[in-house]
């Protein structure tokens, strides 16, 4: 294992500039996917590649590639990146950090005149958020042929549906020439701020990413009977409510009984007819399961169904449980994440393993090709608010890792 540093000024000058580009006052940045700021960002980023000699190319949805020559241009590239859109209440990091990463790493490539075997290429994705253009991840969905490019492309603006993600980014210019997906991988690395609070907690500037988890949505209907709050006696009630109140505490019991890497969360409440002197006598929710293993969340699963069956029982209601979306977990590629491992190791940079609770571009990309994730902490775990904060030292060790992990890939000896 080699034993390269990157210069974190330089990174953190590149983020702090990168970070004006749609700043809002409260110190957060607002640059949402398919906009003029988006624009602004990506032909920053491409001026920055291109002064670091690279070759920049764009595809059809608007993905972004910067490749840095390796001495085997047969091979296929080792690729590491993120993404460039935020929030509306965005950070500075969220994103802007794997891809001025990997931007640090070329530029200290370059310093060391250091030639790789197989090329390396630094990506912003199109549209992660999924912000203004609902589902998330649609530029590395599209490349890793989760979602077409017709899709993709038609995907509208959620507040001004006569725009389409594919109308936008002709309209910045970003609507490129080159094929989506067409473009093998040998490897991709991506490095991120957790978005959580557990490597602050614990004092570590490295999160050893070893995949992500798999989640499991549901909706559930309770139907009970609606009556009059004053002639009704309690044991002739039917309430929708107090059913629900009881299977949603055992959602949050099945969160706890599966600790600690189970996450369990009823986000969203609708009790009809929602007035005060009536029985409830309909109740919406929604339900989202999170496990790193699927034999876990197939037991939630079950466990969740129980409860809801037991719970519908004690006051006659009738329950159904949808489950509305399923996505599997998603394990990193073993060799790609000891690299990371021993990169933190090699470097004496505190580690720990660590599962992704969020979506990244990472997830769909390890659909494709050996995948690993670097995480580094973000100040007191918080992100997606434009008080998102993390400390030039921990993204500098961050980066670093990141350097020697794809080192150890591009020249070959994985
Ligand atoms: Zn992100």
């Amino acid at each position: 294992m080699r034993n390269l540093a990157v210069n974190g000024e330089r990174l953190w000058a590149s983020l702090m500039e990168l970070a004006q580009i749609g700043a809002t006052p409260k110190g957060g940045v607002c640059r949402l996917a398919g906009t003029d700021l988006d624009a602004d960002a990506r032909r920053l980023f491409i001026r920055w590649c291109e002064e670091a000699g690279c070759t920049v190319t764009i595809d059809g949805v608007g993905n972004i590639f910067a490749r840095r020559a390796g001495r085997d241009p047969t091979l296929p590239p080792i690729v590491t990146g993120s993404h460039l859109d935020t929030q509306p209440t965005g950070g500075k990091f969220d994103g802007a950090y794997g891809v001025m990463a990997g931007l640090e790493v070329v530029r200290t490539l370059n310093d060391l005149g250091y030639e790789t075997e197989a090329p390396i290429e630094i990506v912003a994705w199109t549209n992660e958020e999924g912000s203004r253009f609902s589902p998330a991840m649609v530029g590395s969905g599209a490349f890793a042929g989760v979602f077409t490019v017709e899709d993709a492309l038609a995907t509208r603006d959620n507040n001004a549906p006569e725009l389409t993600l594919g109308g936008e980014l002709q309209r910045i210019g970003f609507a490129g020439p080159a094929p989506v997906g067409d473009h093998p991988v040998a490897a991709y690395f991506e490095a991120h701020i957790e978005q959580g609070p557990i490597l602050e907690a614990a004092g570590l500037p490295i999160g050893v990413v070893t995949g992500a988890q798999g989640q499991r949505w549901y909706e559930i209907t309770v139907t009970g009977q609606e009556a009059h709050a004053g002639p009704t006696p309690m044991p002739r009630r039917r309430d929708a409510l107090v059913g629900a109140a009881r299977m949603i505490d055992a959602v949050n019991r099945i969160g706890h009984g599966h600790a600690p890497y189970a996450c369990a969360t009823v986000g969203s409440v609708q009790v009809s007819p929602n007035s005060r002197n009536t029985i409830p006598g309909r109740v919406f929710f929604t339900v989202d399961f999170r496990h790193p293993e699927d034999r876990v969340l197939t037991a939630m699963d079950q466990e969740l169904r129980a409860a809801c069956d037991a719970a519908a029982a004690t006051q006659s209601l009738e329950v159904e449980v949808r489950e509305f979306w399923y996505f599997p977990p998603t394990p990193f590629d073993a060799a790609l994440v000891g690299a990371v491992r021993e990169a933190a190791a090699a470097q004496a940079l505190a580690h720990q393993d660590i599962i992704s609770g969020a979506g990244h571009d990472a997830v769909y990309m390890a659909r494709v090709a050996p995948t690993a994730m670097i995480f580094v902490p973000c100040v007191g775990g918080i992100s997606h608010n434009e008080i998102e904060d993390a400390k030039p030292e921990d993204l500098t060790a961050g980066c670093t890792v990141l350097l020697n992990a794809i080192l150890e890939s591009a020249d070959g000896s994985r």
